[in-house]
């Protein structure tokens, strides 16, 4: 502060308070600089210190680092993977069941509407074509009653029409008969070494086929005579006797059950009046048997040729009417002969008729007439059979069951195809089960005399004495004679 200042301010008696304040802080800056200037240095504070781990730890837990990489990590790795597959296919599973039951579901849904809508003559039809694989109910089937009021036929009980005896609703529909194919694999071998040209004894039995095929859809319309016969108990026996001149020993008349029939060939078989016919495989070729005798495949041949001849016949008479051979596999002869009143089932699953046995081979007849029709009947031969199992004895493909077996709501006894089949591809024939049945050899008459013996015969054997099949039936004849 300057002399002149202090003067002013002594002179003036008052000193300004901003000079006070500022003096006061300068002095207090001072009197810290100067404490300052006399504190010590401290050092930063150290750092803590771990104990450094003993070596022999460091080197166990290095060990237990490797352990870890190389087998529990990938162990557990894998288990995550597991875990995960289990978690996914599970999810999987719940949601292929939750489609499933609501599959079935619907399917028991459509299966009430479908009861609800039966009546007595309503038939189910596997459906190809819907969303899942179910049965529909077709037009009002003739032959129904026949069969139902058949006691020698055993068809479906509606009571077991139901889910524990169905193929379930997403199941591939049952295969359909390709004749082609089983020409190829099987019958292809058999009819060179019989006839020498397979492809001709084919074309032969193809030729008919086609045919029947061609009439059945409307492709060829064979001519009918204009005037009728109006005598249908005479047109009845006509045919009868005309068929036998082809080879056509035994005939029946009934109502075409369509329970038994192709959904294919619903179409092509538009008449309900069905004739059966038999043609006969000729004894002198079934002895023949287990030496090449191809009685069935010509017989099957024959029969087709001539069933067309015999719907010829019909159509002179002035009756529109569609032939069916056997190659097709459009009809079930077996319960259609049986309702027919031609003969009765047998062991082999085959209808057994009393001309001749387990010879015919079944070919038939739709026709628009009203023909008598012929009652089932009892001929004793599945008493004969129960106890003579001779056919499931000697098949050495074991393709005939001792017993009927239940198969989706039906009592069966069908020979298994796919066995009997692969055995005849491999030995290029067979027959056994023909040669040996007694209907066969030695005829309906015979038998029938002989049951008696043929039970005390057969009661403790499981073989087969050929010898003593026969002279049974001649012991009697002699002690009658
Ligand atoms: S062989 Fe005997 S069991 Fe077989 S079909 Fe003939 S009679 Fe019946
Ligand atoms: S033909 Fe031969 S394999 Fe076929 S069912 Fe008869 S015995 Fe068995």
């Amino acid at each position: 502060m300057s002399e002149s200042n202090n003067s002013e301010q002594r002179l003036s008696g008052v000193i300004p308070l901003r000079d006070i304040q500022q003096k006061f802080k300068q002095h207090i800056e001072e009197l810290l600089s100067a404490e300052k200037a006399h504190l010590p240095k401290m050092p930063a504070p150290p750092k803590p210190r771990l104990p450094r781990k003993p070596k022999a730890i460091r080197e166990l837990e290095t060990q237990v680092e490797q352990l870890l990489e190389e087998r529990a990590l990938p162990h557990l790795r894998k288990l995550k993977e597991t875990v995960k597959k289990k978690v996914t296919g599970a999810m999987l599973e719940l949601q292929t069941r939750t489609d499933y039951y609501t599959n079935v579901a619907e399917w028991l849904e459509h299966k009430q509407k479908m009861l609800s809508e039966a009546d007595e003559t309503s038939i189910y039809r596997w459906d190809t074509k819907g969303k899942y694989k179910i049965y529909y109910l077709t037009r009002p089937n003739a032959g129904k009653q026949i069969t139902d009021n058949n006691p020698y036929v055993n068809f479906v009980d509606i009571e077991e029409f139901d889910l524990a005896t169905e193929i379930y609703p997403t199941f591939e529909h049952p295969p359909v008969w390709d004749y082609s194919e089983y020409a190829i694999l099987f019958f292809t071998p058999v009819f060179k070494e019989a006839f020498g040209q397979a492809d001709v004894f084919i074309s032969q039995i193809q030729a008919d086929n086609e045919r029947m095929w061609e009439e059945g859809q409307g492709k060829r319309i064979p001519p009918v005579a204009a005037e009728k016969e109006p005598d249908l108990h005479k047109l009845k026996e006509e045919i009868r006797e005309y068929a036998k001149t082809l080879d056509f020993p035994c005939m029946g008349v009934t109502k075409l059950d369509r329970r038994h029939t192709a959904a294919k060939v619903d179409d092509e078989l538009a008449y309900d009046t069905l004739i059966v016919l038999g043609h006969e495989m000729p004894l002198s070729n079934v002895l023949k048997i287990p030496g090449p005798s191809f009685a069935a495949f010509t017989s099957y041949r024959d029969g087709g040729h001539n069933v067309h001849k015999v719907a010829d016949f019909i159509r002179s008479k002035g009756y529109r009417c569609l032939a069916r051979t056997s190659a097709d596999g459009g009809i079930k002869y077996v319960p259609h002969a049986i309702n027919a009143g031609m003969g009765n089932y047998s062991t082999q699953g085959i209808c057994i008729t009393p001309e001749v046995g387990t010879r015919p081979r079944f070919v038939c007849i739709t026709l628009d007439a009203e023909l008598p029709l012929d009652e089932p009947r009892d001929y004793n031969i599945e008493e004969f059979c129960a106890r003579c199992r001779s056919c499931q004895k000697v098949c050495p493909a074991d393709a005939i069951p001792k017993d009927e077996k239940r198969f989706r709501g039906t009592l069966k006894r069908q020979t298994n195809h796919t066995r009997c089949w692969e055995y005849m591809a491999i030995q290029y024939e067979c027959g056994l089960c023909v040669r040996i049945c007694p209907f066969s050899i030695l005829g309906y008459e015979q038998c029938m005399r002989a049951l008696p013996q043929y039970y005390m015969y057969n009661l403790h054997r499981n073989e087969i004495d050929a010898e003593l099949l026969r002279s049974s039936w001649k012991l009697e004849e002699s002690t009658n004679g």
